[in-house]
């Protein structure tokens, strides 16, 4: 595995306005009564493609923009399989099309970028290196190098839109995390996407009603989204900016849960 590190930012003073992350708290009714994301002061956002972050993009603007935390995105794949939707078509190809988008997010977000060079798996059937004793140790030392408060990646059993890099990427990370003599905090992202092909339009949904879900409320920070679609125009064009600003301020959220909690209950794949 080749990394390509790409420092954005780098910052020695980290301001210390939050508290001390919560503790790791216990199955559902604590987490149930916390009203607001907690309080972190690094974050790791690890996804399979350099648009992942998109979904949860007001999280990040919160934490990594807002709150001014240490952020870091890991990001496995240059997301070469997918679509080009760039008019010009996408040279030189499209992983460096994709590797200068994910920078651009990243700098939108104050994060360190961590670019890996892993296939991308091309969404059928799962990537080559799903479970790949190389791909844990790698995730595994990009993370105790980083030593954030929490990570946020995707929950392997229905990786948010199905995709199976993503779950794969999320089953990564918690090989990783086993192995770290100091784990931080995972969480989940508990938003289901659904996408709707005529007429092209999204839904966000929570991927199960379990108390574990943390719902934050999105309506205010939704812009971040298509801020961060901007940023990937290779991949977003004015049909997914529109269907993101059609989303109805109801459904302007998003779910994250602590990986212990919801790893305890079932939830429906729904990927067939
Ligand atoms: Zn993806």
């Amino acid at each position: 595995v080749y990394t390509v590190r790409i420092t954005i930012v780098k910052r020695t003073v980290i301001a210390a306005l939050l508290l001390a992350a919560l503790p790791i708290v216990a199955r559902t009714r604590a987490v149930r009564s916390v009203p607001a994301p907690p309080p972190l002061r690094s974050v790791m956002w690890i996804g399979a493609h350099p648009d992942d972050e998109s979904i949860i993009a007001p999280l990040l603007a919160l934490y990594c923009r807002e709150q001014r935390a240490s952020c870091t995105m890991l990001i496995l794949t240059r997301g070469e399989r997918g679509p080009c939707l760039l008019a010009g078509g996408c040279h030189e190809d499209l992983a460096s099309v994709r590797s200068d988008e994910a920078a651009a997010a990243a700098q939108y977000f104050n994060a360190n970028l961590i670019l890996l060079t892993l296939p991308d798996g091309g969404g059928v059937t799962p990537p080559p290196w799903a479970n790949a004793e190389s791909a844990i140790g790698t995730v595994a030392g990009e993370i105790a190098a980083t030593n954030p408060d929490a990570i946020f990646t995707f929950d392997p059993r229905h990786g948010t839109t199905c995709h199976p890099d993503h779950r794969a990427t999320a089953s990564l990370v918690l090989d990783a995390v086993a192995r770290l003599a100091h784990p931080p905090q995972v969480y989940f992202l508990e938003t289901r996407l659904h996408i709707d092909a005529s007429p092209f339009g999204m839904r966000f949904a929570r991927a199960t009603s379990s108390n574990a879900v943390l719902r934050f409320d999105a309506s205010a920070r939704w812009s971040a989204i298509i801020d961060d679609m901007k940023r990937h125009p290779s991949q977003f064009d004015d049909a997914w900016l529109n269907a993101v600003e059609q989303i109805p301020i109801a459904y302007r959220a998003v779910y994250i849960a602590p990986a212990p909690a919801i790893l305890g209950e079932t939830i429906a794949e729904g990927c067939d």
